[in-house]
């Protein structure tokens, strides 16, 4: 985009541009006065602001930034300056001189203050830092783990949060300014944002621009009767607000809830946004494999030998499931069976189901039953005692009959690739509940009665 229709007559004393691009980015013709700049980059900064009208455009956020970044180089005098003069070659060095002043050496400090340089082409450096303007692209989103139960990604639950974010003013829209009060121009840096510090390597001395600490760069400072009464100048307030967060039916682990532009505010700058994470707590008798569910079921022997007709399990939601085993099937130890249909909602389509497995556990009688039957009778009945291994091994050790807990062995140690039943291994995980924000459970709580706890970090 070049620029063609204007003359030096009609500017006076401004020459002609050599490139109108960053004035194009805002809107304003070359000749426009630095309030006018001012005017068109708030109203600009309005509509591409990314967040919330603009949050499904990506384009958004990269023209919020070039606009940015015109600005910061129209609103000040001297960039402006050679600009015009050089375009954006002037800027990033290599152009003619301004004034006595080496161009190049200029904005060479200029980056040295800035802390930006580092092969950023000119302009789009938004790393924060002592810069003179301090933009930055998007307020920092706030990452929030959330713990969750198996039953709540299963049934989906609504979360009511009370949260407190720093947000704009209302009062003074951020201005941090009484009515129409005006900040005034910085004394301490002549209303420019930034002073010069001359540092010495050697004989050696350079001249460095250093964002001004009593404006913080912005060059302007608000007297004190001059600020907004609620805010007291910060042009930041603190403000409680409710949130609602929707687990949907089917949701994953690791899953991100994102609440766009909820997070903290900052005037000029989009707000961030509040990301939950979900973190599944172990659940006592279902674990989770994808939209399949696994589970153990005990049964009694004689329920192993003759079959069973009955409620098995409470499933997630609190409903019995009722199974029959087909007649004359033994159910032997670790023997598993799929109820298709009922394992977790599939995510965004919670009337699919995966499936539910259920492994059986056969629970023996114990040595009290024994003493109450004829031993002698139950062992013509069932299949007989093994014999010695054939053929027999030439040496054979005697061993003692101790009794020994295996959990408590698998406790000490974690090998990688463990079973997916072992419990102890699925508790390692999503255990901890880092939750800062306090769950709201009573809608009709009168807000402010209760101080909300948290508020992102
Ligand atoms: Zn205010
Ligand atoms: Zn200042």
């Amino acid at each position: 985009m070049k620029f063609s229709r204007l003359c030096s007559e009609e500017t006076g004393f401004r020459s002609l541009p050599v490139e109108t691009d960053l004035y194009d980015i805002l809107g304003v013709s070359p000749d426009a006065t630095e309030a006018e700049i001012k005017k068109a980059y708030r109203q600009k900064a309005k509509e591409h602001h990314p967040v919330p009208k603009n949050i499904n455009d990506p384009a958004a956020g990269q023209k919020f930034q070039e606009m940015a970044a015109a600005y910061e180089t129209l609103s000040d005098p001297q960039m402006r300056e050679i600009y015009d003069e050089a375009g954006m070659d002037g800027l990033s060095g290599g152009g003619p001189g301004m004034g006595g002043m080496d161009a190049a050496d200029l904005f060479a400090q200029f980056f040295q203050a800035s802390g930006g340089g580092g092969g950023m082409p000119f302009g789009f450096d938004f790393g924060g830092g002592a810069g003179p303007s301090r933009r930055r692209r998007k307020g920092e989103d706030t990452e929030i783990p959330h713990a969750v139960t198996l039953d709540e990604l299963y049934n989906g639950k609504t979360l009511r949060l009370s949260m407190e974010k720093e947000a704009v003013c209302g009062t003074c829209k951020g201005t941090g300014a009484k009515g129409s009060a005006k900040p005034k121009p910085c004394s301490g840096c002549d209303g420019k944002g930034w002073t010069t510090v001359q540092m010495s390597h050697g004989s050696h001395i350079t001249t460095s621009r250093v964002s001004c600490s009593n404006c913080d760069g912005t060059g302007e400072k608000l007297r004190e009767k001059d600020r907004c009464k609620k805010c007291k100048g910060e042009k930041i307030v603190k403000e409680k607000n409710r949130q609602e967060v929707v687990i949907e039916k089917g949701m994953a682990d690791k899953q991100r809830i994102i609440l766009a532009g909820a997070g903290d505010e900052e005037p000029g700058t989009p707000a961030g946004d509040v990301i939950f994470i979900l973190r599944l707590t172990s659940h006592e008798s279902f674990e989770r494999s994808g939209s399949d569910l696994l589970t153990n079921v005990t049964i009694t022997l004689s329920e192993a030998l003759f079959g069973f007709s009955r409620i098995l399990i409470t499933h997630l939601d609190g409903r019995g499931i009722q199974v029959t085993s087909p007649p004359g099937k033994i159910i032997k130890h670790a023997d598993t069976i799929v109820l298709r249909g009922e394992g977790m909602p599939v995510y965004k389509q919670p009337d699919t189901k995966g499936d539910l497995y259920l492994t059986f556990t056969i629970e023996m009688p114990d040595d009290e039953w024994l003493k109450t039957v004829d031993r002698k009778t139950l062992l013509s009945l069932i299949p007989p005692k093994k014999a010695d291994i054939e053929p027999r091994p030439a040496v054979v050790s005697t061993a003692a009959f101790e009794e020994a807990d295996i959990e408590e062995v698998r406790e000490r140690y974690f090998p990688a690739g463990q079973d997916f039943f072992d419990h102890a291994f699925a508790s390692q995980f999503g255990e901890g509940d880092e939750d800062d924000w306090v769950e709201d459970e009573d809608e009709d709580a009168e807000f402010g009665g209760r101080e909300p706890e948290c508020r992102p970090q």
